[in-house]
């Protein structure tokens, strides 16, 4: 972008200027509408995630068997949700400030399968395109039991298609390890940035990893060029899937179911904050859909992304949405922040949420490390970088009383309230990888 156009989007959205000086910053979108209304906005609605929930159910006895450790949940590829009531009282001292309400984790970090949110996502949308191949073939129907997919038959059917997908590593692992369990051949192109560990272990699954030494939107056009020449390969498209997308919105339902379980209230007079990592946004936007479908206007969703890589942010206080990267503003994209490193934010999710999201904020890289290791001490739970970025919500969202104001949140409302930070990742780190990450932290 040249340079009198950055200097007339400054004067136009002036937290521009903050996000060039990569400073932390917060915003609060006044752009929202009531849930209802919101989610016209989408084009999907409950029924399209009922019929998501479905499949993963249909696929449910093939997961049990094929990842024997889902046994336990039968097959359904589910996380915990934990409170976290140290780690809050550790957040109100760095902050220097009181933290009504309490702080609550959900574990997608800790996922079965590939240890991150893509294991909603990805994984879905393998499971759809391998169940449209098997039924359209006619070895498959709705009604059977899918376990039968755990066989040499049909990983010989799988194995004559292919399937191809751009990423930064954790979605990568996640359709890798998935479609290579079920036979099919599969490609990941993946980023510069990728973690070695992560290139291995697709590469021991038997994944073919294409490497580049660009960012993460070079590896997913490539993906997709080799794709284009290829009638039995599939391209996952992170950037604008809907399928992806509604992978990741069955996570609000069973949120809900949790909650209920555990005896959390959430209403009108009991808000719920979530707090979600976000890199290209699909994970946080399907997340969020998902939860708004279930809760209404009584949840309200915060993105965070790293100071260098604002995309989403960037995309949606401007209005630009896709047609501004990070780059164009001079942002270089580099953070140690595994899944968020994206200049340029998803088209579809940042029309589809933009009046469902009540803010968004930024958070250097060295706080989600102080935090990581933070978290270890106080809860003995270990994140990889990344899933930290949704800790500082709740001193963002206590610490902006316009926010508050203009929402009307009283007093009341505030102590009741429950604050969820979704870790989106760190379940399959390295032990020696976990220890560099927590001596980084402390240092
Ligand atoms: C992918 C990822 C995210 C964000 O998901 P997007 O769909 O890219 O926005 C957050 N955290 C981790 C660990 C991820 O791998």
């Amino acid at each position: 972008m040249q340079q009198d156009k950055i200097a007339a989007l400054i004067s136009s959205h002036p937290l521009v200027q903050n996000l060039i000086n990569l400073e932390e910053v917060t915003w609060f979108n006044p752009g929202i509408a009531p849930t209802a209304e919101g989610l016209q906005d989408v084009g999907l609605g409950k029924k399209d995630i009922d019929d998501a929930a479905a499949r993963l159910k249909r696929f449910a006895p093939y997961i049990e068997k094929a990842f024997p450790e889902t046994e336990s949940s039968h097959g359904i590829i589910e996380s915990k949700v934990r409170p976290i009531p140290n780690m809050q009282a550790a957040l109100a001292k760095r902050y220097g400030m009181e933290l009504a309400g309490k702080l609550w984790l959900k574990q997608d970090s800790h996922l079965p399968i590939s240890g991150s949110i893509k294991a909603r996502g990805g994984i879905y949308e393998v499971l759809k395109h391998a169940e449209d191949l098997a039924i359209e073939a006619g070895l498959l129907k709705y009604e059977d039991d899918y376990s039968k997919l755990f066989s040499p038959e049909f990983r010989d059917f799988f194995s004559k298609y292919s399937i191809a997908v751009g990423s930064t590593g954790n979605l990568g692992l996640s359709i890798g390890i998935m479609s290579a369990k079920l036979g099919f051949k599969v490609s990941v192109h993946m980023s510069a940035d990728a973690r070695e560990w992560k290139k291995q272990k697709l590469r021991a699954n038997g994944v073919n990893v294409v490497e580049y030494q660009t960012d993460y939107s070079v590896a997913v056009a490539n993906g997709r060029e080799q794709a284009k020449h290829d009638p039995t390969c599939f391209f996952i498209d992170d950037e604008n899937s809907r399928t992806l997308f509604l992978g990741y919105s069955v996570a609000g339902g069973r949120l809900k179911a949790q909650f209920d379980d555990l005896g959390v209230t959430v209403d009108k007079d009991h808000p719920l904050f979530v707090y979600l990592p976000c890199g290209v946004g699909g994970g946080p936007g399907g997340v969020a859909f998902g939860l708004k479908e279930a809760y209404g206007d009584n949840v309200h969703c915060i993105f965070a992304e790293p100071t260098h890589a604002p995309c989403m942010i960037l995309g949606v206080y401007t209005g630009l949405h896709e047609k501004i990267a990070v780059q164009d503003i001079g942002i270089d994209n580099l953070t140690a922040a595994d899944g968020l490193a994206v200049g340029r934010p998803s088209g579809f999710v940042g029309h589809a949420m933009q009046r469902l999201i009540d803010g968004y904020y930024t958070l250097q890289d060295k706080e989600m490390y102080q935090l990581l290791s933070l978290l270890d001490s106080t809860e003995g739970i270990r994140l990889e970088p990344s899933a930290l970025a949704g800790m500082p919500g709740i001193a963002r969202v206590l610490s902006h009383p316009d926010y508050l104001q203009r929402m009307g949140f009283t007093s009341a409302q505030l102590a009741n309230a429950t604050h969820l930070a979704w870790a989106t990742g760190g379940g399959m780190v390295p032990p020696a990888e976990m220890e560099a990450y927590l001596a980084k932290g402390r240092a």
